[in-house]
């Protein structure tokens, strides 16, 4: 496909998992992509790095570009030739005015496609428990648009169609006029004790529903100050919340946890944190960078066959050594007769990705323990061992190593450097309570994340903090806080686990 087009593509309702395989497919080699404020941003990063972006808008107040400079934006697009996806928010012709920009593209002879996309009118009730439509209680469903110009004195609903409706009515960009809206429902004979919900953002981490009735629902939307985006939904189906609730019931919804690892390792942690319904700030702390001087691992990778062990204790160490292998044009070969020893499971996966399996795992990941195991295994005096390590690497295992009559050499494979970040915003968030948790998986995260965080503001935020183990937590204690939680395995997994067991039972915050 050489010619250009404009692809109408609907994003889904905010998770982005629910964006559509088509939808994935165009974005992928999009050369533009224009989006607006509902378009989940993590939808983005599907687009090639060298996609050109544009925000176009818009939320209530802030317009980016008027509907005219969108219209007018997409049809020049196409006809430079341009692959252009038009990313909208749900499906693109619900309420969406996507139907105004394939009228403007069709009248400018630009070529177009609709990807359908959920519509959160659907989505929302169904993430919130409510099914839109159900056998025997409502046969069917009316999707309405409930925005109203706030100086308008007539109405352009048929409120005595809606209220002899029978079925179910989703009210879209109706927040503002739940009042309005449901008064005048029962002015037109629609029983108060109908069952109606509010869902905002709906399928998001912040999902947040209130339910009652067309008779008090405006009330409870005013005592919760709910914002836009947010549905109505009347009908009783409403009911069938009770026992459909999945999605707010999952262990961790509503959780806001910081995640601090390096941003290329968090994604595990992230994934994981999010399938059971949190919400992971990503808060890198630290960075994983090559070491200042390459020679000392290039020289040690180039004589592999004189050393009886090479040691590593994480999978960062894993990778430096073996992106140094490939560097000097060796391979896992390198290593036949070499012993291995790694420390933790996640090391022992890394390096397995490499078609290597270690000697040795000691059980304990102490310097003193690890080279105590190693002692057990093999004759350590007169032994070579290599230790490919962090620059910030403690002494002991060296050491240890040392006393029982090795030669050790431990050139840097990796550096943990400080990564930028927006603290101010973190501190913000931590005091006005909005996080929940904070996860560490080394001792760097925690010196990092408080070298940029004053310890006053963590403790006068109440946040739960998490530690994948024992050396972790040690960090954790000199800095004055005792950690909540202490995964065992000490893996991101285990995190995870040790965060629901403390977590499920915590009070809501929302
Ligand atoms: N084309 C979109 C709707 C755009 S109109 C779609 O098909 O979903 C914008 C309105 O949609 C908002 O005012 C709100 O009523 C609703 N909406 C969109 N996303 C939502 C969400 N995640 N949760 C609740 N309502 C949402």
């Amino acid at each position: 496909m050489s010619d250009g087009c404009v692809y109408l593509v609907g994003a889904g309702p905010g998770d982005p998992g629910l964006l559509t395989v088509r939808g994935r497919e165009l974005l992928s080699r999009a050369e533009v992509v224009l989006y607006d404020y509902l378009a989940s941003r993590s939808l983005l990063a599907l687009a090639p790095e060298t996609a050109e972006r544009i925000y176009v808008g818009k939320q209530a107040a802030d317009h980016a570009l008027s509907q005219e400079q969108i219209n007018e934006l997409l049809v020049s697009l196409g006809r430079r030739g341009k692959r252009v996806v038009r990313l909208k928010g749900g499906d693109p012709y619900v309420f969406g005015r996507g139907g105004e920009e394939a009228l403007a593209l069709a009248a400018a002879d630009v070529a177009f496609e609709v990807v359908p996309g959920v519509t959160a009118g659907i989505a929302a009730p169904a993430y919130a428990g409510i099914p839109v439509t159900h056998r025997t209680v409502a046969s069917n469903v009316g999707f309405i648009t409930g925005h109203e110009t706030p100086d308008k004195a007539e109405t352009d609903l048929d409120y005595q169609a809606l209220a002899d409706w029978r079925g179910t009515l989703v009210f879209y960009m109706g927040v503002r006029n739940v009042g309005a809206i449901c008064k005048g429902l029962t002015d037109h004979g629609l029983p108060g004790d109908t069952p109606a919900a509010v869902v905002r953002w709906g399928t998001t981490a912040r999902q947040q529903t209130l339910t009652g009735t067309v008779a008090n629902i405006a009330e409870r939307v005013e005592g919760a100050e709910l914002k836009p985006p947010a549905l109505i939904v009347v009908g009783k189906v409403v009911a069938l919340r009770e026992q459909l609730n999945w999605f707010e019931r999952r262990p961790l919804f509503g959780r806001r946890v910081v995640v601090t690892r390096a941003r290329d390792q968090a994604s595990s942690l992230v994934a994981g944190l999010e399938a059971l319904g949190a919400e992971a700030v990503e808060f890198p702390t630290i960075r994983i960078a090559p070491p200042a001087d390459p020679a000392p691992l290039r020289e040690a990778v180039g004589g592999l066959s004189g050393f009886d062990w090479v040691v590593f204790t994480s999978a960062n160490a894993v990778s430096g050594f073996f992106g140094a292998l490939a560097e000097a044009g060796g391979d896992s070969r390198a290593l036949a007769g070499v012993h291995l020893c790694t420390v933790g499971p996640v090391t022992a996966a890394r390096l397995g990705e490499f078609g290597l399996r270690p000697d040795l795992q000691p059980g304990e990941f102490l310097g003193a323990a690890v080279a105590e195991a190693l002692a057990a295994t093999a004759e350590l005096d007169g032994a070579n061992v290599l230790y490919p390590r962090a620059d910030i690497a403690p002494p002991a295992l060296p050491e240890a190593l040392t006393a029982r009559g090795a030669t050790v050499t431990d050139p840097v494979a990796y550096r943990t450097i400080a990564e930028e970040t927006d603290a101010g915003d973190m501190r913000r968030r931590l005091a006005e309570g909005e996080i929940h948790w904070i996860t560490f998986t080394s001792s760097s995260t925690v010196k990092n994340f408080f070298a940029v965080i004053d310890a006053e503001v963590v403790r006068a935020a109440k946040v739960r903090l998490a530690s994948i183990g024992p050396s972790t937590s040690a960090t954790l204690r000199e800095m004055g806080f005792e950690p909540t939680a202490q995964a065992d395995p000490h893996t991101i997994a285990g995190v995870i686990d040790a965060i629901v067991a403390r977590g499920a039972s915590a009070e809501r915050r929302a």
